[in-house]
C-alpha cells in the first residue's frame, strides 16, 4: 500500500481537488491519503487565534465570515450535483459552527490547538464527499484516532502502529482511506498538531506505521531542488537523496519536507518519493536508504537562529565544564543546532529563542557570554566528507566576501554547515550555487 500526502496549493482549489482525484486513481492500488488545508486556511486560523487572544470580537466575527465565503465558493465548484452540493454546504456549516463555538469563550491559553486544525477536517470532508459523488470506494478516518503524541510530545510510533492496524482492518474494503495530515492526540488525550507543514510528518509516519511500499509527498514543486528556489534563480530538482541527505535539508530549512519527517521513514526504510501535482509525470525526488558518494547534493538555510558564545578561561584543561553548560540548554529544551569549540570558548547555536533570558543569567556563572541574533545557518549536504577533496575549499572561496561567524564540518558524513548573520543570506546562497553547481 502507499500513502500519498497532498500539501496545501495541491487542495488549494476545487480544480486542484479534482486533480488528486485523478492522481490518485491512476492505478488500481488501494492507498492512504493524506490532506493538508486549504492553502491559505492555516494561517488564517493562526491569526484567528491571536484576534482571540485578544478577545478582538469584530476582527474575529470578519476573519470567520470572509473564510465562510471563501468555501462557499470553493463547494460550488467542486461537485456537480445538488445532493453533494447540500452534503458540501453541511461540511462547512458544521465546522464554522464549531470554529465559531471555539472563539465565543473566554480565552485560555492553548486554545488554539483545536482552532489551527480545523483547516485539515475541513479539506478532508470536502474531498471524501467529492470522491463519494464520483462514486469511489472511499472512506475517512480520523487522524486523532491514531496519531498519538508520547509524554515527550514526540510522535508514538508503536501505538500508531497499533492503532492503525485495527483501523486498516476495520476499513478493508475500501480502496481509498483519506485522513488528515497536522492532526494528533497528545499524551492528555487533547487534540494537537505536528507543528507547522506537520502533514509531511504525518504521512511518513503512516507510512512508516503499516510499512508502505513508499510514502508520496505531492506538492508545487517538482521535487527537492538543489538550493532554495524561493531565494535563487536556476536551481534544478535532484532524482535520488539518502535518508541521512534529505533528513539534514529539512531539519536545516528545506520547506518543502518538515524538518523530522525523514526520521520514521528511515527508521522502518520506507522510501520517501517527493511528486509535483501540477506536473504528475516530472521524475520527482526519490528519498531511500541507499547512498550515492562524493558528490556534494544540495544546500538549505535555517533563519532566525540565535548564536551564543560562552568564553571562559577555565575551560583551559578543564573537563565538565561543556556538561554544566549543556545541562541549562536540556533544563529548558532547548536543541542545540551548531557547536564550535575552542580552549577558552564554545559557540552554540539555537533556533528556539523562548527561554533564552533564562539560559544566558544561568550560563552566566560559567563565563563571559556573548549574544548573535539575526543569524542563518547555511547547510551544504552530500555524501562527501573526508572521501571528496576540495569541498571545503569550493565553500570557503564562495564565502569569501562574506563573514562566517561558526563552521561545522565533520559533524556528519553529509553536512558541512556555516553560520551566518541573516543579511548575508542571499549572497551566500547565490554565491555557493555558483561555485558548487556551475550555475
Ligand atoms: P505544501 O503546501 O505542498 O506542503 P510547501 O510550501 O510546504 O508545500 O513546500 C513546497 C515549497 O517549498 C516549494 O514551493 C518551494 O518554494 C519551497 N522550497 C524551499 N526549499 C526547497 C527546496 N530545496 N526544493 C524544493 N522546494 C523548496
Ligand atoms: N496545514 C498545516 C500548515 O499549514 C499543515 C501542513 O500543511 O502541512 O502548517
Ligand atoms: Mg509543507
Amino acid at each position: 500500500m502507499k500513502v500519498l500526502k497532498f500539501g496545501g496549493t495541491s487542495v488549494g482549489s476545487p480544480t486542484r481537488m479534482k486533480e488528486v482525484h485523478q492522481i490518485i486513481t491512476r492505478d488500481n492500488d488501494q492507498k492512504i491519503i493524506v490532506l493538508s488545508a486549504v492553502s491559505g486556511t492555516t494561517n488564517i486560523l493562526v491569526n484567528l487565534t491571536k484576534e482571540f487572544a485578544d478577545q478582538n470580537k469584530d476582527k474575529i466575527k470578519d476573519i470567520l465570515d470572509q473564510l465562510y465565503k471563501k468555501y462557499e465558493i470553493f463547494i460550488q465548484e467542486l461537485y456537480s450535483t445538488e445532493h453533494y452540493h447540500t452534503k458540501g454546504k453541511e461540511v462547512i456549516d458544521h465546522y464554522f459552527k464549531e470554529l465559531r463555538k471555539l472563539v465565543s469563550v473566554p480565552y485560555k491559553s492553548g486554545a488554539e490547538k483545536a482552532i489551527v486544525v480545523q483547516g485539515e477536517l475541513i479539506s478532508t470532508n470536502l474531498f471524501i464527499n467529492f470522491l463519494w459523488e464520483k462514486e469511489e470506494s472511499a472512506n475517512i478516518i480520523s487522524a486523532f484516532d491514531f496519531v498519538f503524541l508520547n509524554d515527550q510530545q514526540e510522535p508514538d510510533l508503536r501505538k500508531i502502529e497499533e492503532k492503525l492496524r485495527e483501523i486498516l482492518k476495520e476499513q478493508k474494503d475500501h480502496k481509498f482511506l483519506v485522513t488528515q495530515g497536522f492532526i494528533c492526540q497528545n499524551n492528555a488525550g487533547e487534540i494537537d498538531n505536528l507543528k507547522r507543514g506537520g502533514s509531511d510528518y504525518s504521512a511518513t509516519l503512516i507510512g512508516a506505521a503499516i510499512g508502505a511500499d513508499e510514502s508520496q509527498i505531492w506538492t508545487d514543486i517538482d521535487g527537492m531542488h538543489n538550493n532554495d528556489p524561493r531565494i535563487v534563480e536556476n536551481t534544478f530538482p535532484i532524482a535520488q537523496l539518502s535518508f541521512e541527505e534529505a533528513g539534514e535539508l529539512a531539519y536545516f530549512g528545506a520547506k518543502i519536507l518538515h524538518p523530522n519527517c525523514i526520521i520514521p521513514a528511515q527508521q522502518r526504510n520506507v522510501p520517501v518519493r517527493i511528486k509535483n501535482t501540477l506536473d504528475p509525470d516530472a521524475k520527482g525526488t526519490l528519498i531511500t536508504n541507499e547512498k550515492n558518494p562524493d558528490s556534494v547534493k544540495a544546500i538549505a538555510v535555517k533563519d532566525g537562529i540565535t548564536a551564543i558564545k560562552i568564553k571562559s578561561s577555565r575551560m583551559i584543561l578543564a573537563y565538565g565544564f561543556l556538561r554544566k553548560v549543556f545541562e541549562v540548554f536540556e533544563k529548558y529544551k532547548t536543541p542545540i543546532d551548531m557547536i564550535t569549540t575552542s580552549e577558552i570558548a564554545v559557540s552554540v547555536t539555537i533556533d528556539d529563542a523562548k527561554n533564552l533570558k533564562e539560559i544566558i543569567e544561568e550560563i552566566s556563572p560559567y563565563g563571559f557570554v556573548e549574544v548573535d541574533k539575526n543569524q542563518s545557518i547555511i547547510c551544504v549536504v552530500g555524501d562527501f566528507v573526508a572521501e571528496r577533496k576540495g569541498v571545503g575549499s569550493s565553500i570557503f572561496t564562495a564565502m569569501d566576501e562574506i563573514p562566517v561567524r561558526m563552521i561545522s564540518y565533520g559533524g556528519s558524513k553529509n553536512n558541512i554547515s556555516l553560520l551566518i548573520d541573516s543579511n548575508y543570506k542571499k549572497e551566500a546562497l547565490v554565491s555557493l550555487n555558483k561555485t558548487l553547481f556551475g550555475l
